[in-house]
């Protein structure tokens, strides 16, 4: 009885956190985007009856829906859903590459960091305008992101929603910066994705005092508070909308050490998040209708 209350309440909040079932939802919301110059990093969500064939399909479509280089929009991506086979993956890496789309490989738990790492790694042999995303919550992301710089390939960095099991105890606020300073040093092409205010302010300011090439991205159903903060360092602002299967941004596992996670979690279940892409919309914290991409300085 609880756990079928706890799947069917699960349900429902990962039902607010996809624009719909369709590549056709997440446009409308990248439509809206895109008339406030904010980018957007298109995700088609996948199921477990997708087959990996499917899978690679449904990633094509997602690729052809975006214009290349117009406000850093791009595409993400889950290695698990392809099957971490190279094969398929290399195929959708040519379907990329003759679109001149990015290609951001999204990270999931930690058991499957290395394997995700070596495709990613091989790809950039080929293709190098792919990027990888590097967790926080991880010890290995700080030489991860050494890596990433060195390949030039680009570098998302979040808190994560998966623990690692090697380094329980790892401070994510702090990691977070301690990778954003190597990526910095290193002048590497790197996104901010967070919605933790402090911190995306910190690590945009630690970017912006170096030669990196930086945006900051939040995904779409959580607080989108990073309008002033891309104006305040001229950066790209860019919004992450998942579509199809639902499933949760946040890990709610963590709920017992993150009181306030309870009061989202209720919130999610019972009151539908503002859309502002919906004609009553009310617009977010933050937005004020300018021009952003004509004052952003993109490093090249
Ligand atoms: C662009 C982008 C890409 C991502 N890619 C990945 C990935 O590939 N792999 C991965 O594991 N994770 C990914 N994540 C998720 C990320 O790891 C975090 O789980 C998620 O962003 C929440 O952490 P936070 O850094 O925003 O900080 P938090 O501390 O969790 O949140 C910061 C603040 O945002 C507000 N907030 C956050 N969530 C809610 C909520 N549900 N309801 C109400 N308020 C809320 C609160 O004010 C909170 O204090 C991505 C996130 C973004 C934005």
């Amino acid at each position: 009885m609880l756990d079928k209350f706890k799947n069917k309440a699960v349900a429902v909040i990962s039902s607010r956190h996809v624009a719909g079932p369709d590549l056709k939802d997440a446009l409308l919301i990248r439509d809206w985007a895109e008339t406030r110059d904010v980018g957007t990093v298109i995700s088609p969500w996948i199921g477990s009856l997708d087959s990996p064939r499917q899978v690679l399909q449904l990633y094509s479509d997602a690729i052809s829906a975006v214009q290349p280089n117009h406000l850093g929009s791009h595409v993400a991506i889950k290695l698990s859903a392809l099957g971490y086979d190279y094969g398929l993956f290399e195929e959708l890496l040519g379907i990329a590459r003759s679109k001149k789309v990015k290609l951001q490989i999204d990270s999931l738990e930690h058991e499957s960091a290395a394997k995700t790492h070596a495709l990613i790694e091989k790809a950039s042999a080929t293709y190098r305008n792919i990027g990888c995303t590097l967790p926080s919550r991880w010890l290995r992301s700080a030489s991860d992101a050494e890596r990433a710089a060195e390949l030039r390939i680009h570098a998302r960095v979040v808190k994560g929603q998966w623990h690692d099991p090697t380094s329980p105890k790892i401070d994510p606020r702090a990691n977070f910066l301690t990778i954003v300073s190597k990526l910095a040093k290193r002048g590497a092409d790197v996104s901010i994705g967070t919605h933790d205010y402090p911190l995306a302010d910190k690590a945009l300011e630690i970017l912006a005092e170096s030669d990196a090439r930086f945006e900051l991205a939040q995904f779409f159903s959580l607080p989108l508070n990073g309008f002033d903060l891309s104006r305040k360092y001229k950066c790209p602002y860019l919004i992450y909308i998942a579509y199809r299967s639902p499933y949760m941004p946040y890990n709610w596992h963590f709920f017992l050490s993150r009181p306030s996670m309870m009061a989202w979690l209720i919130r999610d279940f019972t009151i539908p998040r503002p859309r502002p892409w919906n004609s009553h919309g009310r617009e977010p914290f933050g937005y004020v209708p300018l021009n952003i991409a004509k004052d952003v300085h993109i490093k090249s």
